[in-house]
């Protein structure tokens, strides 16, 4: 077990941009790799990214590891789960990070089996014991608990990260660190899958993570007419529309908004909830806001706990005054 040390980052990039959730993890893991005397190294994998390599020292990397190839253009499980093994099996890291994205979520388990090593998903929250071990948080039943798995038997300790519960490092251009690039073997042989196109998705994507102002409808906004005044406010606000589950599993708005537990977790400077309860799942994704305020007609719903400012009352009698105020001002 001493053979292993370090902690990894496996970052993903598209069309050679590095992605917020990568930084958000390099970030914390140069506050573990401080608290254990290890190094933080950035693993980046991909065709012609090298040029990255720079940004991840500046956010933080002590030593960031370029596989590059033509046939690592594009994800595909066989031959990142390869070259990532190949590399691990080699410089033994003692903790290897994903990001929980569709592409973390799908190479993570792959290559903990491979590695015979145990996965904690999704976790919201990580930490060092004294005995230098991993604390892999995460909700666990349903949200009502929070548990912290440990990995004591095997190497490497591994873990998703859901995006946006960390916060990126704060960028220092005078940084060093070191780029080593590493001749991966794969061959076409090695991949079982090809990529005939790829189609981008026309419509614009919701970036709720990035937004400063989130205003949220739930089952209260009573059905899709609703969420035009949800979106309404959002628009005189500059903001961006977010729900809860109840209502996106009415149907009322599509999945990408839903913030919560299984939804997306935000930390905008203003979070405004609008009809919504506060159930505790969907305050594991929005309690890190800095400011909420809730619009609701029940005095005693759970969510005034948490809001900075609380209004009781019917949001289609509330939300179109504030939309009258906030155009006058
Ligand atoms: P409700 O709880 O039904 O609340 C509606 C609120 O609207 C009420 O407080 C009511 O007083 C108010 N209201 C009604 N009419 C008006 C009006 N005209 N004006 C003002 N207020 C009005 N939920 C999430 O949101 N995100 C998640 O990611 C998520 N993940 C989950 C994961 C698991 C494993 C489980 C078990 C549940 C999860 N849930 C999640 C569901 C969660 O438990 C709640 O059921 C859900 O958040 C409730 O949504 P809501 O607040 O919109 O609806």
């Amino acid at each position: 077990m001493s053979e292993y040390k370090d902690i990894w980052v496996f970052v993903e990039q598209r069309e050679q941009k590095l992605m917020n959730v990568s930084l958000e993890i390099l970030g914390e893991a140069r506050r573990l790799a401080d608290k254990k005397g290890v190094k933080a190294c950035a693993v980046l994998v991909g065709y012609e990214v090298k040029g990255l390599a720079e940004e991840l020292i500046k956010y933080g990397a002590d030593v960031v590891y370029v596989i590059d190839h033509p046939l690592l253009k594009n994800y595909t499980t066989d031959a990142y789960t390869k070259v990532i093994c190949d590399l691990a099996n080699s410089l033994k890291p003692e903790v290897i990070l994903y990001g929980a994205t569709y592409i973390g979520r799908d190479l993570a388990p792959r290559i903990a089996a491979r590695m015979r090593t145990g996965l904690t998903a999704d976790c919201t929250a990580l930490d060092i014991d004294e005995n230098g071990l991993l604390l892999q948080i995460r909700p666990a039943f349903g949200g009502n608990l929070i548990a912290t798995i440990i990995c004591p038997e095997r190497r490497p300790q591994m873990a998703t990260i859901r995006p946006g519960v960390m916060k990126k490092a704060l960028m220092d251009e005078g940084r060093r660190g070191e780029v080593i690039e590493i001749k991966p073997v794969i061959e076409e042989k090695d991949i079982r899958t090809e990529i005939i196109s790829i189609i981008k998705e026309a419509r614009q994507k919701v970036n709720l993570e990035e937004a400063d102002i989130i205003v949220s409808g739930g089952r209260g906004v009573g059905g899709p007419e609703g969420f035009k005044l949800i979106e309404e406010l959002a628009e005189v606000l500059g903001g961006v529309v977010g729900a809860s589950r109840a209502a996106v599993e009415a149907g009322w708005i599509s999945s990408d908004h839903q913030v919560g537990q299984t939804g997306k977790t935000v930390r905008p400077k203003l979070y405004i909830a609008c009809g919504i309860s506060g159930a505790i799942q969907h305050i594991a994704g929005m309690g890190g806001a800095k400011t909420i305020v809730a619009i609701n007609k029940n005095p005693d719903a759970p969510i005034f706990k948490i809001a900075d400012y609380g209004i009781v009352g019917d949001l289609f009698k509330v939300i179109p005054a504030l939309i009258e105020e906030i155009k006058e001002a």
